[in-house]
C-alpha cells in the first residue's frame, strides 16, 4: 500500500474500469485538476494557480476525463471513505498493478537498450562501410585502431559476379585491406577504364558482396561488443533468403502482365534495370537505366532514363499522330483475371518479404523492393478499379489536343500498354509496338476505321442524294 496509494491504483491506465469494477467506479473523489492533468485534494500546497476549482465526482467520471497522475505530495485526492468490500477490491489490485508496473518498466528498459544496442551497431556498420569502399579519407581515421586487431585474415566464399568461379573476398585486419580474388581472372571484380589508373573494383556494387565484406570487418571493429553481431549477424543470410524467397514465389508464378516496359540492352538483349536517381552529399545523381551485363569491349551499358524515355514518347507520339484514338483501343486493355491474380500475388510476396526479411530490412535495395512491390499493388488495385488505360491517363491523350502537341510526356504504364519491346543502344532506340504495321491489332484498328469511315460515307451520301432528289421534284 505504501508503494501504490489508492488513487494510483484507481486512475492507473494499467487497469480496466472493469477490473476496477463497479464498487470502485462508483466511489466519489474531490479534487483539483492541474492544467498537466496532475489531481490535487483541494489543500494540498502543490496545487498551481491555473488548476480548476475543487470538484467532486465519481471515480469511473474521473478517468473518463482522460488520463490523470495523482500528486505525490498529498495523494491525489481526497476520498470517500471505503466502505470495507471497497477496501478488500483495491487491496487486491495492488499486488496486480505492481507487477503490470514492473513489467512496462522492464518493456521500456528493454526497448532502450535494444535502441542504444541497434545505434551502435549502425555506427560499427558504417565505419565497416568506409573500410570495404575505400579510397576515403576516413579510412585515415580508421587505422588509429587498426594495430589492436587480431592479426589472423578473414575470408569468406562467394559466386564470382563475373563468371561461375568461387571468388574469395578476404579482410586484412591490420592493414584494413579488403580484397577481391576469382581464381579464373584477377581482372574479375574489377574494371579497368583506363591503362594509367587503378582498376576500378565492381564487386562492392553487387549488394549481396558487400553485405558479405561488411560482414567479414565489422565484427573486427566490435571487438567484445555484441551490437552488431546482434542487430546484423543473420543479415546476409535474411538478404539471401529475402531475394530467394521472392525469386521461387516468381518463378512458381509466372505473370503475363507487365506493369513496367520491356526495355532491353540493345547490345546483348539483357534487361534494363531502371536506377532511380538520388541526391545525397555527394551530388546528385540522375535516374538511368542500366544493364549489369559486361560487355565485349568490359564495359558496362547505362542510359540516361529521362533522355530514353523522352525518345520512346517521341516515337510513340509519331506512330499514333494519324489514329490519336487508337491509345484507348479496348484490346489494350490488360486481361482482368491476369490483374486480379497479379493483385493477389503482389500481396503475397508483400507478405513473403515482410516475413523473410530480418536484419536485412534496412538493405538499400530491399527497402527499394519494398517500396517498389507496395507501389505495384496500389497500381494494380486502380487498373483493377478503373482500368489499366484510364490509370495509364491515355484518354486524356486520345481525346485531348495530343496530335496537335509537338511532344507528349507519357505515363510510364502508358509506355507498358503502348509498346511490346524497347531496345537501347547508344546510338539508337527501337520501339516495337502492338499498333506497328502488319500486326493483328494494326489490321483491327485500321478496319474498324475504314469500316466506320465508309459507314459516314455512305450516310453522307444518301444525304446528298436525298437532297438533290428534293430539288429534282421541285
Ligand atoms: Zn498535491
Ligand atoms: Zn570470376
Ligand atoms: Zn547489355
Amino acid at each position: 500500500m505504501a508503494q501504490s496509494p489508492p488513487m494510483e491504483v484507481l486512475c492507473s491506465p494499467l487497469l480496466t474500469l472493469d477490473e476496477l469494477g463497479a464498487g470502485l467506479a462508483s466511489l466519489t473523489v474531490t479534487v483539483r485538476m492541474g492544467s498537466t492533468g496532475v489531481t490535487h485534494a483541494p489543500h494540498c500546497r502543490q496545487v498551481g494557480k491555473k488548476a480548476a476549482a475543487e470538484q467532486t465526482l465519481t471515480v469511473g467520471e474521473l478517468r473518463a476525463a482522460g488520463q490523470i497522475r495523482p500528486c505525490r505530495t498529498c495523494g491525489g485526492a481526497v476520498i470517500q471513505k471505503l466502505s470495507d468490500s471497497q477496501a478488500k477490491q483495491l487491496n487486491a489490485l495492488i499486488p496486480i498493478l505492481e507487477t503490470r508496473v514492473e513489467a512496462m518498466r522492464q518493456a521500456e528498459r528493454e526497448q532502450r537498450a535494444q535502441r542504444e544496442r541497434v545505434h551502435r551497431a549502425d555506427t560499427i556498420d558504417k565505419r565497416a562501410g568506409h573500410i570495404v569502399d575505400g579510397g576515403s579519407w576516413k579510412i585515415a581515421a580508421e587505422r588509429k585502431y587498426s594495430d589492436r586487431y587480431p592479426a589472423n585474415p578473414r575470408a569468406a566464399v562467394v559466386p564470382c559476379s563475373d563468371c561461375d568461379a568461387e571468388a574469395t573476398i578476404g579482410f586484412q585486419p591490420r592493414s584494413l585491406e579488403v580484397t577481391y580474388a576469382c581464381p579464373a581472372a584477377s581482372t574479375h571484380g574489377f574494371l579497368r577504364l583506363d591503362d594509367d589508373e587503378e582498376p576500378l573494383a565492381t564487386w562492392p556494387h553487387r549488394q549481396p558482396n558487400r553485405l558479405v565484406a561488411l560482414s567479414l570487418v565489422a565484427p573486427v571493429l566490435a571487438g567484445q561488443d555484441t551490437s552488431w553481431a546482434l542487430t546484423y549477424g543473420t543479415r546476409v543470410d535474411d538478404y539471401q533468403g529475402t531475394i530467394s524467397a521472392l525469386e521461387t514465389f516468381d518463378q512458381e508464378h509466372p505473370t503475363q502482365l507487365r506493369l513496367t516496359p520491356d526495355i532491353r540492352c540493345g547490345d546483348c538483349g539483357g534487361p534494363l534495370n531502371t536506377w532511380p536517381g538520388t541526391t545525397s552529399e555527394e551530388g546528385q545523381h540522375k535516374a538511368r537505366y542500366s544493364c549489369d551485363n559486361r560487355h565485349e569491349d568490359s564495359r558496362y551499358r547505362s542510359h540516361e532514363k529521362s533522355r530514353v524515355d523522352e525518345e520512346i514518347d517521341w516515337i510513340l507520339h509519331r506512330r499514333l499522330h494519324d489514329h490519336p484514338s487508337w491509345a484507348t483501343a479496348p484490346e489494350l486493355e490488360p486481361d482482368e483475371q491476369q490483374v486480379a491474380t497479379r493483385a493477389d500475388d503482389l500481396a503475397r510476396k508483400i507478405s513473403i518479404f515482410d516475413s523473410r526479411v530480418g536484419a536485412a530490412k534496412a538493405v538499400a535495395e530491399l527497402v527499394e523492393t519494398r517500396a517498389r512491390l507496395a507501389q505495384e499493388l496500389s497500381q494494380v488495385t486502380r487498373i483493377r478499379e478503373q482500368g489499366a488505360l484510364a490509370t495509364a491517363e491515355l484518354p486524356r491523350y486520345a481525346s485531348g489536343p495530343a496530335s496537335y502537341a509537338p511532344r507528349w510526356e507519357f505515363t510510364s504504364l502508358a509506355r507498358t500498354l503502348l509498346t511490346t519491346r524497347i531496345d537501347v543502344t547508344k546510338q539508337a532506340i527501337t520501339v516495337i509496338t502492338p499498333l506497328d504495321d502488319g500486326t493483328p491489332l494494326h489490321r483491327l484498328l485500321r478496319t474498324r476505321e475504314i469500316q466506320d469511315e465508309l459507314t459516314e460515307l455512305r450516310h453522307r451520301q444518301r444525304t446528298l442524294e436525298q437532297e438533290l432528289a428534293a430539288l429534282d421534284r421541285n
